[in-house]
């Protein structure tokens, strides 16, 4: 039967109980009934449940979780009251080892349905021991909820209502302290929060960073002004707490859900704060791109530079490098390693930060990897590389670049991805320009949510 003379079995408002047999690419569980999909959030793989119809299209429905009847055994109580409502933990009343499994099956299904990768080595994903307080920075927006009290929170799913929430289990113990210090002076003070509707009030957000090597911690107050009254009296309390050595200001006066503002002003102690990722030093100021897992960021890097094999003696291209993270690892063990990356202050402080640990073999560049790239190697035949690095954001890598690295012959490309999905179609391009999937290892970042990072390594076929 045609999709167009098929029915539309269910009917909005519709009640079932079903079991749930599977997991979505979003982490939310799947029932199937005749080969028709129900996709039902907030439920486990092996739960039964009562679930209502939202939305029936022909072959699959979206349908809320009324009440779980049996629970799956890879049921957990969230340790987060406030998960189901804030959304950003999407998986965490499924236990860890079903969360691991999941991102497992994951990646293996893009990789080889997407991808047509087969005969490769799939490494064991790389897990968290503890999978808790992992987040190294967060953005707390400030606001009035319903009954008018002054709170701190997350944005519930899509929306700008704020969930109030101090103690997000994935960040940072401190930011509960922070965050209360900020309030009760707000409140004391009648300093008000920013109003996104009427464009009035002061303070926007708060953006907390700690460094796990060093214990340094970084405040930086998002605000709609250029000044918060008091603040020399707000400095005072914020810097008694233990790690605190930045506080700073951040300027935003524009309508808009960008967070941060342009002009920094800081109020005390250091514009930035120092962090390791393994034996290399990054200097990190408010506005810097760094991995938000410095634990799993090591284990990342760590397994890339294992699959880049390097000897000391190749060249390398690091592709969407932010403040060359990759690139600064790479480098002790390369001849030469050149970065390219599309913002420029990343760009500036990849260079700062080569200079800050007398790394003196890499060379950055501002643009996009298509051109920086695709123009230099029109050009220049020597400096071949031997290595390529790509780590893109979720859209993955426009086809020319691929073809131009495939056409110029790296020994190995080693591409980092956030995204399985456009992993799996960038490895299918690579294999009809002459490369082959080796190996491939998934490496969990985000524990409780549905994202997973993906490290593979292709190597030109013979
Ligand atoms: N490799 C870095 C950053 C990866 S995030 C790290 O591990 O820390 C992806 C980066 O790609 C971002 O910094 C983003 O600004 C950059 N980017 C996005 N599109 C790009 C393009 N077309 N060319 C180069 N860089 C790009």
């Amino acid at each position: 039967m045609s999709n167009k003379d098929k029915k539309i079995p269910y009917e909005k408002n519709q009640e079932l109980t079903v079991e749930i047999t599977e997991v979505g690419s979003l982490g939310e569980g799947v029932a199937k009934l005749d080969g028709y999909a129900l996709f039902v959030k907030d439920s486990v793989r092996g739960d039964i449940c009562q679930v209502k119809i939202m939305k029936a299209n022909k072959s699959f429905a979206y349908a809320k979780l009324l009440k779980v009847i049996t629970p799956s055994p890879y049921r957990v109580k969230p340790r987060c009251e406030v998960a189901r409502r804030c959304g950003g933990c999407k998986i965490m009343a499924a236990d860890y080892k079903e969360q691991l499994r999941f991102k497992t099956e994951k990646v293996y299904n893009n990789l080889t349905r997407i991808g047509g990768a087969s005969d490769f080595e799939y490494e064991s994903i790389i897990g968290m021991e503890e999978p808790y307080n992992y987040r190294n920075k967060a953005q707390f927006p400030i606001g009035y909820n319903d009954k008018g009290r002054l709170v701190s929170g997350f944005y519930a799913g899509r929306t700008h209502v704020i969930v109030e929430n101090n103690k997000c289990f994935l960040g940072v113990p401190e930011n509960e302290k922070i965050l209360t210090t900020i309030k009760n002076f707000m409140n004391e003070y009648s300093i008000k929060p920013y109003d996104e509707i009427n464009h009035t009030g002061v303070i926007r957000h708060v953006m907390i960073r700690k460094a796990f090597h060093t214990g340094e911690i970084m405040v930086c107050i998002v605000i709609n002004g250029d000044e918060i009254m008091h603040s020399d009296i707000l400095v005072g309390r914020l810097k008694e707490i233990p790690g605190i050595v930045s506080i700073s200001i951040s300027i935003n006066k524009d309508k808009t859900n960008v967070i941060m503002g342009r002009k920094i002003v800081n109020l005390f102690g250091r514009n930035y704060i120092r962090d390791y990722i393994k034996d290399v030093e990054f200097n990190i100021s408010p506005k810097s791109f760094f991995q938000v897992n410095p634990i799993q960021t090591e284990k990342l890097y760590e397994k890339a530079l294992e699959y880049a094999g390097l000897t000391g003696n190749e060249v390398v291209w690091d592709l969407y490098c932010g403040i060359g993270t990759i690139s600064l690892f790479l480098a002790r063990n390369a001849k030469k390693v050149y970065g390219v990356e599309i913002i420029s202050d990343a760009i500036e402080d990849a260079k700062r930060n080569a200079k800050l640990n007398n790394i003196d073999n890499t060379e950055f560049f501002v643009g996009k990897s298509e051109e920086v790239f695709v123009n230099y190697y029109k050009t220049n035949k020597d400096h071949l590389p031997d290595v390529v690095v790509v780590d893109p954001p979720r859209k993955g890598c426009e086809r020319i670049l691929l073809e131009k690295i495939a056409s110029v012959n790296p020994k190995k490309i080693v591409y980092v991805s956030c995204d399985s999905a456009t992993l799996g179609r960038d490895v299918a391009i690579l294999e009809e320009n002459g490369y082959k999937l080796l190996k491939a290892c998934p490496v969990d970042m985000f524990p409780h949510t549905e994202h997973v990072e993906t490290v593979v390594l292709m190597s030109k076929v013979k």
